[in-house]
């Protein structure tokens, strides 16, 4: 038996807690994985660490060994107590007793920033699954000023948001993440490195925030506005798909917008490439003001 298995069992009947299902509790017992995630996170004293869903504080203890400061952020009251008695001799620790997707991440990351004299902010997080999506398109999309997001998910959303625009098995998602960040791949998490076991696989991913944005595009709004609809409808050819969700005002102006880019009328949307839309992006809002 592990050393974290026992420590995690002990605070779970210490506190006469069990796993919360829909809170998507999934407790890590796994050190390498811990020791995995905090390596390639890279963190040092000079960095601000936010981290979500902190839970029993596995990872935290190991987090504020090494960040600056790291600030914890956890819905679930019942575990506010345990955090606060692990890390009372802590002085790097803050704990938020939030949803996530509530949270100004912006604002803290700025005064901390200011305040502590911390260089690089990061986010670390065994995330909670049910809601993987929007905390990732959350610190993407508010433009956070970030170095890396360091995440474990599920394996079949890490797998899509690591893919390359017009590969296999892309989403909307793809496209945003590519346009935000590098991603990189850490490490596949078997089922039983947690308490309870979660339905799938996991795997943990890193996303570099690009400095430079990879295409200009002239409204961003709309660009992703595309993207989303596109994928929408992702059985439909990209005529038909943009044509519903009302992006092309008809069929025939659909037609005209594809043949100027050069894009076939039957194609679909996971085969373009992330500058095609934004070609398709700039050649609307063109159209429009002609
Ligand atoms: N970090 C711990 C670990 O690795 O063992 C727990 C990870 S567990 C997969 C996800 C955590 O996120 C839980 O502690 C859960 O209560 C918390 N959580 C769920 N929804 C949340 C939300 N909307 N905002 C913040 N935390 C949330």
């Amino acid at each position: 038996m592990s050393n974290i298995l026992e420590e995690t069992n002990f605070i779970l009947k210490k506190y006469k807690i069990k796993a919360n299902k829909a809170l998507g509790q999934n407790f890590l017992i796994s050190q390498e994985v811990v020791d995995k995630i905090v390596e390639s996170s890279n963190i040092s004293k000079e960095d601000l660490v936010i981290e979500i869903g902190p839970g029993l504080g596995t990872l935290t203890k190991e987090l504020l060994e090494k960040a600056g400061k790291v600030i914890a952020i956890e819905l679930d009251d019942k575990m506010l107590q345990i955090l606060n008695d692990r890390f009372a001799l802590y002085d790097n620790f803050e704990l938020i007793n939030n949803d996530v997707l509530k949270v100004d991440l912006g604002k803290i990351i700025k005064k901390e920033k200011k305040e502590n004299n911390l260089k690089k902010a990061k986010v670390v997080a065994n995330l909670p699954y049910y809601i993987t999506t929007p905390i990732i398109m959350k610190l993407l999309e508010e433009k956070l000023d970030l170095e890396s997001i360091t995440v474990m998910i599920q394996k079949e959303v890490a797998d899509r948001l690591a893919e390359i625009p017009g590969g296999k098995n892309t989403g909307a998602i793809t496209y945003t993440v590519y346009f935000y960040a590098e991603t990189e791949k850490i490490l596949e998490v078997p089922n039983n490195s947690f308490i309870p076991e979660p339905e799938v696989t996991s795997e943990v991913i890193k996303l570099n925030i690009r400095k430079e944005e990879p295409v200009k595009v002239d409204d961003k709004e709309l660009f992703f506005k595309i993207i989303k609809s596109a994928f929408m409808q992702r059985r439909k050819t990209l005529l038909n798909g943009l044509t519903n969700a009302k992006v092309f005002k008809n069929k025939e102006e659909g037609i005209k917008v594809l043949k100027e880019l050069g894009i076939s009328e039957n194609i679909r949307a996971e085969k373009l490439t992330l500058e095609q839309f934004a070609q398709l992006s700039d050649l609307l809002i063109k159209d429009s003001e002609n």
